[in-house]
C-alpha cells in the first residue's frame, strides 16, 4: 500500500502566517468531522497537540520524478539476492507464524513474506513521517485531494482511540502508508486482523498482527489457496495477439496462439489468465492468474504485483526472471548500488550514506557522472556508470 501517485500543483501561499491561520481553522472543522465518526475531544487534542503543517507534505506530492523507473531497475532492487537470503531468514524466525496465518486465511507464506519484504524490507523501512501531521496537512493544504487525507487522518484518530498502536509510533509514509505491510489507515480499519492474540491490532510492534493482516489482505483480494499467482512464458517470433493484465483468456487460448513456458513445456494452470509483457513485445513475458491480481490490489501497478509474484518464487527456491530485458544497460543490485555510492564518495560527490537507496543526492551525482561520459544524463544507477567508475575512466 504505497504512496498514492498524485500529480498536483504547486500551492502558493501568501506567507506562512496565512497558512498557519487557515491551518488552525482547518483543523476546528475536522475536530467536529472526527466527533462525527466517534473519535472523542479528548483524543484529537491529545493527538494534534503541537501538530503544525508541514509543507514538505505539499513538496513531497508535488515531486513528480523526471524519469521514470524502467522495470528492470525496479524489479532488480526489490527482489535481489539479499531481499531473498533475508526472507528466508524471516520465514525460518517466525515460522510458526507464518503457519499459523496460512493455516488461518490460506494464503501461503511466501507471498506474504514477499508482500513483508516489498513494503517495508521486513520491517526496517516504515517510513519517518509523523503520520498525523502529514495527514493533517494534506487534509487542510492539498490543492486537491484534501478528502483522501481527511478520511485517513479520521482513521488515524480512530486507530489511537481504540488504542490498537501507540501514537507515538505512528510513522508512516507522506500518504499514510505505515507499519510493516504499509497499510493506509482506512486499510487498517478494514482489514488487520490480532495475530498474536492480545486482543489489539498492531501493525506497527506486533510482526503476527503484520503477517495475519497481509494474509487477510490477500484472502479479501480473492486469493485462491493452493494456486499459482503464474509464470514466465515464451511468446513466438513477431506475435501481435493481446497482451496485459487483462482481458483474462483460457489457457488453452494463448497455448492456440504459440505461447509455451519458458522451458518450452505446454502452458498449464486452471482458470482464465492474462499474458503480461510489462517491458513490451521484447522483453520477458508472464502468464498471470488470479492470484497475481491479488498481488496487484495491493498497491495497482503491474512492477509491484510482478515484484511481489517474483519475489515469492525465489523464495520458494524457483529462479527468477529467466528472459532478457531489452536494455544494454542492466540494473544494480543494492549491494552494488552501495559500491556505485561508495565510489562516488571517493570521488568528492556527496551522496549521504552509501546504503544502497538511490535518492535525489546520488542521481544528482550519477547525471554529472553520465554527463562526462557522454551518455544522456537520466540519473539512473546502472550497471555502465559503475563500470567506468570502477574502471577509472571517470
Ligand atoms: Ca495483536
Amino acid at each position: 500500500m504505497r504512496a498514492i501517485r498524485l500529480a498536483l500543483p504547486l500551492v502558493l501561499f501568501a506567507s506562512a502566517a496565512c497558512a498557519q491561520a487557515g491551518f488552525q481553522s482547518c483543523l476546528s472543522g475536522l475536530r467536529a468531522d472526527a466527533a462525527a465518526k466517534g473519535v472523542s475531544g479528548a483524543t484529537f487534542d491529545r493527538a494534534m497537540a503541537g501538530v503544525e503543517p508541514d509543507m514538505k507534505v505539499i513538496e513531497a506530492m508535488n515531486n513528480q520524478p523526471e524519469f521514470k523507473t524502467p522495470i528492470w531497475d525496479y524489479l532488480g532492487t526489490l527482489v535481489d539476492d539479499e531481499k531473498v537470503a533475508e526472507g528466508r531468514n524471516m520465514l525460518r524466525q517466525y515460522a510458526s507464524v507464518f503457519a499459523a496465518a496460512e493455516q488461518r486465511f490460506g494464503v501461503d507464506r511466501h507471498t506474504i513474506a514477499a508482500v513483508w519484504g516489498v513494503e517495508s524490507d521486513f520491517g526496517k523501512a516504515r517510513g519517518k513521517w509523523p503520520l498525523v501531521q502529514s495527514l493533517a496537512t494534506g487534509a487542510c493544504l492539498a490543492p486537491r485531494r484534501n478528502a483522501f487525507f481527511k478520511g485517513e487522518l479520521i482513521a488515524t484518530l480512530q486507530i489511537i482511540q481504540r488504542g490498537d498502536v501507540r501514537p507515538d509510533r505512528l510513522f508512516g509514509s507522506w500518504a499514510g502508508a505505515f507499519g510493516h505491510t504499509q497499510f493506509i489507515p482506512s486499510t487498517y480499519l478494514r482489514l488487520a486482523v490480532d495475530g498474536d492474540g492480545d486482543g489489539k491490532r498492531d501493525l506497527v510492534d506486533s510482526i503476527p498482527d503484520a503477517l495475519h493482516s497481509t494474509a487477510n489482505f490477500m484472502a479479501k483480494a480473492g486469493w485462491v489457496t493452493g494456486a499459482s499467482w503464474g509464470y514466465e512464458v515464451r511468446v513466438p517470433d513477431g506475435y501481435s495477439g493481446p497482451s496485459g493484465r487483462n482481458p483474462k483468456h483460457p489457457v488453452s487460448t494463448w497455448a492456440a496462439r504459440g505461447i509455451v513456458k519458458f522451458d518450452g513445456s505446454p502452458l498449464n494452470g486452471a482458470g482464465n489468465a492474462g499474458l503480461l509483457m510489462p517491458a513490451g513485445r521484447n522483453g520477458p513475458a508472464f502468464l498471470v492468474f488470479k492470484n497475481y491480481d491479488a498481488a496487484y490490489s495491493y498497491n495497482g501497478a503491474d512492477s509491484y504485483a510482478l515484484a511481489i509474484s517474483l519475489l515469492s518464487d525465489r523464495l520458494r527456491g524457483k529462479p527468477g526472471v529467466q528472459g532478457q530485458w531489452p536494455t544494454d544497460d542492466l540494473p544494480l543490485s543494492r549491494e552494488q548500488r552501495r559500491e556505485l555510492q561508495r565510489l562516488l564518495i571517493s570521488r568528492g560527490y556527496n551522496v549521504g550514506e552509501p546504503d544502497g537507496a538511490v535518492g535525489s543526492l546520488t542521481r544528482t551525482a550519477i547525471k554529472e557522472i553520465e554527463g562526462k561520459l557522454g551518455m544522456p544524463q537520466t540519473g539512473r544507477p546502472g550497471e555502465k556508470v559503475l563500470r567506468a567508475l570502477k574502471g577509472g575512466r571517470v
